[in-house]
């Protein structure tokens, strides 16, 4: 299915970096963990690092329900990022990044149906590592009244992607400096059992998968 734009989705710099399918909004999404929550609290921009969830074309953010960032009300920009390299260029100005990005403009709406929040932390969960809402806890009643959770729709979005070599001036071209992509990748670390950790647990394979 197409990503189709609103005016204020349509990249005006750069324009053929803009993503145009809604699969690649999702892959940015499912690949990412944290998002950007932007808000207007107060009169003022405020932009917050939080962990999400995606469910078909609905992405769930949650937190405590004393959050200001999630009772701040009205519309929300969500940025999900990935940094793939540095593009290291012959000139000071053409020095880049390889990322791929994707913007969420939207007003979320609060999540009140018991069984959609409950949903919603599962998403969440699972989005980090699939499998741990099978092995974990459930929330009770009370964690669950203290969880705020905020469905925002996905409609409104925009992809922006940039990968390759760096793009010089023809004349710097024959210039004697290094240039190309330093490349950085994400990964995971070995597991590190918590000190409290009941005897004789391994570390389960849902676990050791996500690695
Ligand atoms: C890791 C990273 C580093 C970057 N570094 C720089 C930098 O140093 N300098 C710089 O100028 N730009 C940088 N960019 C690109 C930057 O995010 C903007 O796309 C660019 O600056 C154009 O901004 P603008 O305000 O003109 O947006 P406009 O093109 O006016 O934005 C219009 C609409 O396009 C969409 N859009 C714009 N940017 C993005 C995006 N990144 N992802 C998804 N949708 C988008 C949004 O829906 C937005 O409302 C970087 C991007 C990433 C991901």
């Amino acid at each position: 299915m197409s990503l189709s734009s609103t005016p204020r989705t349509r990249l005006h710099r750069l324009r053929e970096r803009a993503g145009t399918d809604r699969a690649q909004l999702h892959a940015i999404l499912d690949a990412g963990l944290i998002c950007h929550l932007g808000v207007i609290v107060d009169g003022s921009p405020m932009v917050v690092p939080t962990l999400y969830g995606r469910s078909g074309d609905t992405m769930y953010l949650h937190g405590s329900t004393g959050s200001r960032s999630l009772h701040a009300g009205g519309e929300v920009c969500v940025t999900v990022t990935h940094l793939d390299g540095l593009v290291l260029a012959r000139s000071v100005f053409h020095h880049s990044a390889n990322y791929r990005s994707a913007m969420i403009y939207g007003v979320p709406r609060l999540v009140e149906d018991p069984d959609e929040h409950l949903a919603a932390l599962r998403d969440l969960t699972e989005h980090l590592v699939p499998g741990q809402w099978d092995a974990t806890r459930r929330p009770n009643r009370k964690e669950l009244a203290a969880t705020t959770v905020l469905a925002l729709s996905l409609d409104e979005s925009s992809v922006k992607v940039r990968q390759g070599p760096p793009s010089d001036e023809e004349e710097d071209y024959a210039l004697p400096t290094w240039a190309g992509v330093l490349p950085l990748a994400v990964s995971w670390g070995e597991p590190v059992p918590d000190p409290r950790l009941a005897p004789g647990l391994e570390v389960p394979e849902h676990i050791a998968r996500r690695l």
